[in-house]
């Protein structure tokens, strides 16, 4: 296949909190940022991210009254229009990070190549990995078993039935709320006795009679037929060793999120779940013009308004990178900012004294 070229000072992969703010900030300093979003919901990832999947968002500054988790990001999405962003719906399924410029190659047969990356790409649910979870035909994987509750909750699969949620972070309480509007009861199934959630979505929780908790258990298999869905699970009593079939109609998966880092294997530098690790205090990573945002490098805070502000700082960093880069001459020379002037052959740099010193960079490319 015959590929399409597309050459940018700035390419942004993601569109949500993180990605969209990079956007506003390169599209208002005119590096024409070209943001790339992919549409798969296999791998559930949505242009506009976590925050699509999401109800009512109480705590993003500037929303006194609260709003829509997809309300609020249609808003980032308009503002990095607004400034000339360019948004390329495509799935990139290989980049080469090993020289600049970078290269992107999609599925759908683009070459992006990009004198700067800032890579937003996020986080996705995690699954339990146990019988009955995997995707129709070979589990019962949208057929009764779902990682997204907002999405699916509605469906009348799932109205006035038993369903059960699995997790006790504020993702699992969010989604077990969410659900008791529309099921006949919702079981929490968490491993511990305790809930990692916010006191304050706790405290709504146990209020909420349609909730109940089921403590120190596992959900160890999902049970059920591709006629009739989901009939039950089977749950794991880890303080009393005890197993028991639990009959219900609908499982919800909300454990957690795994960083979406799986094309930067080998190219940056991760910690040992897949996050990608950023200096100190800026969000460049261990390429020089590679820079993270959100939730791919923030295991810790993983905020809407967190993911936003390092967004900002990827794109100032960005920003700066392309502003200290040397520019050609039409001598063969390039100069830089500081007013040295790098020799064609690359191997001299001259300062503005007059001092010539060997090109370090080029010595180190060179013996790689
Ligand atoms: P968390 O990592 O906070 O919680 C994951 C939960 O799933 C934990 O209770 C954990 O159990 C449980 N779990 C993980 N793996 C397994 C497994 N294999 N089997 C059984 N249980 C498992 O993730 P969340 O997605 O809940 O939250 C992530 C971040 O997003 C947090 O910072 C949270 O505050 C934020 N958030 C905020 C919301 C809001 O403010 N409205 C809504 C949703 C998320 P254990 O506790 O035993 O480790």
């Amino acid at each position: 296949m015959t590929l399409e070229k597309i050459h940018r000072e700035v390419v942004i992969i993601g569109s949500g909190p993180a990605g969209l703010t990079a956007a506003i900030y390169t599209a208002r300093a005119n590096l024409r940022p070209l943001l790339v979003d992919a549409n798969d919901a296999e791998h559930q990832l949505i242009p506009g991210g976590q925050l699509m999947i999401t109800t009512e968002v109480e705590n993003y500054p500037g929303f006194s009254k609260g709003i829509q988790g997809p309300e609020l990001m249609e808003e980032f999405r308009a503002q990095a229009l607004r400034f000339g962003t360019e948004i390329l719906e495509a799935m990139i399924e290989r980049i080469d990070l090993s020289e600049r410029p970078f290269k992107l190659y999609t599925r759908e047969g683009y070459l992006i190549e990009a004198e700067t990356l800032i890579i937003a790409s996020g986080a996705s649910a995690k699954w339990l990995g146990i019988p009955g979870e995997a995707k129709v035909p070979a589990g019962l994987g949208g057929n009764g078993v779902s990682a997204c509750a907002t999405c699916d909750g509605p469906l009348p699969a799932f109205r006035n039935k038993r369903l059960v949620v699995v997790g006790g972070g504020d993702t699992a309480i969010e989604e077990a709320t969410f659900l008791t509007r529309y099921a006949a009861h919702v079981f929490l199934v968490h491993r511990r006795d305790k809930l990692r959630a916010s006191k304050i979505m706790q405290d709504k929780a146990f209020a909420n009679e349609k909730l109940e908790f089921i403590w120190n258990t596992e959900v160890k298999e999902i049970l059920g037929t591709m006629e009739d869905g989901v009939t039950g699970v089977r749950l794991y009593k880890n303080k009393t060793q005890e197993e028991i079939i639990f009959p219900c109609e609908g499982v919800f998966i909300a454990i957690g999120h795994k960083p979406n880092t799986e094309l930067f294997k080998g190219q940056l530098e991760m910690d040992e779940v897949g996050y990608l690790k950023t200096a100190g205090h800026s969000m460049a990573t261990n390429v020089a013009g590679v820079f993270a945002a959100g939730d791919v490098q923030d295991n810790f805070y993983r905020q809407a308004i967190t993911a936003a502000g390092s967004g900002c700082m990827a794109a100032i960093d960005a920003e700066r990178f392309l502003d200290s880069l040397p520019v050609p001459m039409p001598s063969g020379e390039e100069v830089t900012m500081e007013g040295e002037v790098i020799t064609p052959d690359h191997k001299k740099i001259i300062l503005p004294d007059g001092e010539v010193i060997s090109n370090k960079a080029e010595e180190v490319s060179a013996g790689d």
